[in-house]
């Protein structure tokens, strides 16, 4: 047994001083401004006000940097969340449409996160963040240490129009911006959803993945509400065609 004063952690002097190196890797640090985690610092963000199922919804809508395009549009995510029942969205009525820091990305590059205490003007609530993308960059990733459960996480973004190109030592995950609009509207949004809905119902599951199955399983469930066609219409909008278009398309591909 180690004698109690012995820290079984710090095996050397060293660990966490400057001549450890803790220095260098403090550069990348994420900058907070004030006490505020690094997603809550909206810079420039337009606020606007919808109403869903007769209940009002704030979509705060950040300015982007250049390259970044936010992937949803306040309507389609309205026109998205339609479809959840009333009672899953209680207490939650705040969407952020953010752009990321350039430091963030590097360490996190994810597509939308719920998060349950989100400091917005002066007050505190749930809140779902959904990420602007830089799709001129495509992700790369070692093939070593790819986990079954990221695996999965591929062939999914796979099937929802991402191109994955396999070479040697590292596959390249190309997205347009069509892909990213299936991922973020019809996955993030409702994944999210998910994860508050199993938060609100005290479901306190220690493990990562099957937190992360259950709020998959409620986005499938959703998705599987909203009509089929659905996608299509996104995919005309975010190419900028208007109602005529979608008419015509759907005129013609109604069975
Ligand atoms: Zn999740």
């Amino acid at each position: 047994m180690l004698p109690s004063r012995d820290n079984p952690i710090k095996r050397n002097r060293k660990i966490g001083t400057k001549r450890a190196g803790y220095r260098k890797q403090s550069d990348f640090r994420i900058p907070w401004q004030g006490r505020a985690p690094f997603y809550e610092n909206l810079e420039s963000a337009e606020l606007y006000q919808r109403e869903i199922n007769g209940k009002r919804y704030s979509f705060a809508v950040e300015k982007l940097k250049r390259g970044y395009r936010h992937i949803c549009s306040v309507d389609e995510i309205c026109d998205v969340i339609k479809y959840v029942p009333e009672e899953d969205l209680e207490g939650l009525s705040l969407i952020v449409l953010r752009q990321p820091k350039k430091k963030e990305e590097i360490f996190s590059p994810c597509w939308g996160r719920l998060q349950y205490d989100y400091k917005y003007g002066n007050r505190t609530q749930p809140a779902i963040l959904l990420e602007a993308l830089d799709l001129g960059r495509p992700m790369k990733i070692r093939k070593t240490g790819i986990s079954p459960f990221f695996r999965k996480e591929l062939n999914r973004l796979e099937k929802e129009g991402a191109e994955i190109l396999n070479d040697k030592r590292r596959l390249t995950v190309r997205i347009t911006f069509q892909s990213a609009k299936n991922i973020q509207l019809y996955r993030t949004l409702l994944h999210e959803v998910g994860h508050y809905v199993s938060y609100k119902k005290g479901c306190r599951v220690n493990c990562y993945e099957e937190n992360e199955a259950y709020a998959n399983r409620y986005a499938a469930h959703i998705k599987s509400l909203l009509p089929p066609a659905f996608e299509h219409e996104a995919a005309f909008r975010a190419e900028g065609k208007g109602r005529k278009a979608v008419k015509k398309y759907f005129l013609r591909n109604t069975p």
